[in-house]
C-alpha cells in the first residue's frame, strides 16, 4: 500500500484520562507512525473530537452549533497531534474545508497531493465542514477522495465483534466481515452513512486496537490481527 487514511478517535487521544490529550499516547502514535513514513508510505490523518465534544453532548442549544463546536474540537486535536508529530521529526500540515485563519490551511486533493509529494503527514481536521455528519463519514469521504489504497480504523476495542464485547462474553470478534453484513447488522464499525460511502466508493478499512502494542505498524507490515471490513 502506497497512501492510507488513518482515523482515530479523539477518545484515542485522552488515553486512560478519556478527556482531553494523554501525550504518551499520542507520542506512542507518532513514533509508528514515523516508521511507515520513512518507509514511503503516505499517511493522511483523521481525528475524531470525542475527548472535547459532540453534537450530542447538549439537548439544549441548537444541533448545527453543537456541531460546529465538535468540528472546531477536531481541529484541536489535529494541530496538538500534529505539534506531537513535529517533535517526533516528521513534517506536517493540518488542512480543514473552512478558514480557520493562519491556523490551517483550506483543504483541496491538489493541495494534499502536494503535501504528499513532500513526504509530509496530512491531517485533514473540521470533518465534512458540514452539521449532522461525524469523523466517521468524513473518513471515508477523503479516503475516497485522495484516493487513498485503504482506511486503517484504529479504535479503542481491537476489532469487530458480533456483539458488544464489553457487556457480551460470548461477542466473537470477525476475522472478516463484508460491509453489507455490517450494515445489515448494524455492527460498530463506522456509523451508517460512512459505512455506505465505503460500500458505494469500495474503501476497504482495516479495523484493529490502537492500544495493542506496534498495531499501526503491524497492520501495515501484513500481521494484522484486527478484522478486514471487505467491500
Ligand atoms: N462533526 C460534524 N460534522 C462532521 C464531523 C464532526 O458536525 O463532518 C461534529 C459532531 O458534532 C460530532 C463531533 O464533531 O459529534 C465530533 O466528531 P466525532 O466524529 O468524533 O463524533 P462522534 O461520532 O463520536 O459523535
Amino acid at each position: 500500500m502506497k497512501r492510507i487514511l488513518l482515523k482515530l478517535s479523539g477518545e484515542a487521544l485522552a488515553g486512560p484520562k478519556k478527556t482531553g490529550f494523554d501525550e504518551a499516547t499520542v507520542m506512542e502514535v507518532a513514533r509508528q507512525v514515523k516508521v511507515l513514513v520513512d518507509e514511503g508510505i503516505q499517511v493522511g490523518i483523521v481525528i475524531g473530537g470525542g475527548n472535547f465534544w459532540r453534537g450530542r453532548t447538549s439537548e439544549n442549544i441548537d444541533r448545527t452549533k453543537a456541531d460546529q463546536i465538535g468540528m472546531l474540537a477536531t481541529v484541536m486535536n489535529c494541530i496538538y497531534v500534529s505539534e506531537i508529530f513535529r517533535t517526533a521529526g516528521m513534517r506536517t500540515s493540518v488542512l480543514t474545508p473552512f478558514e480557520c485563519g493562519s491556523f490551517t490551511k483550506l483543504f483541496s486533493k491538489d493541495r494534499v497531493n502536494k503535501y504528499f509529494d513532500r513526504g509530509m503527514v496530512v491531517f485533514m481536521a473540521g470533518g465534512t465542514g458540514h452539521p449532522y455528519f461525524s469523523t466517521d463519514t468524513a473518513t471515508v469521504l477523503r479516503a475516497v477522495e485522495i484516493e487513498a489504497d485503504m482506511i486503517f480504523l484504529a479504535k479503542a476495542v481491537d476489532g469487530v465483534y458480533d456483539s458488544d464485547p464489553k457487556s457480551d462474553p460470548d461477542a466473537r470478534k470477525y476475522d472478516e466481515v463484508g460491509i453489507q453484513e455490517v450494515i445489515d447488522k448494524k455492527l460498530a464499525v463506522v456509523d451508517m452513512t460512512a459505512s455506505i460511502l465505503c460500500m458505494e466508493n469500495k474503501m476497504p478499512m482495516l479495523v484493529f486496537g490502537l492500544n495493542e502494542k506496534d498495531s499501526i505498524v503491524n497492520t501495515a507490515h501484513g500481521k494484522f490481527t484486527g478484522t478486514k471490513v471487505l467491500v
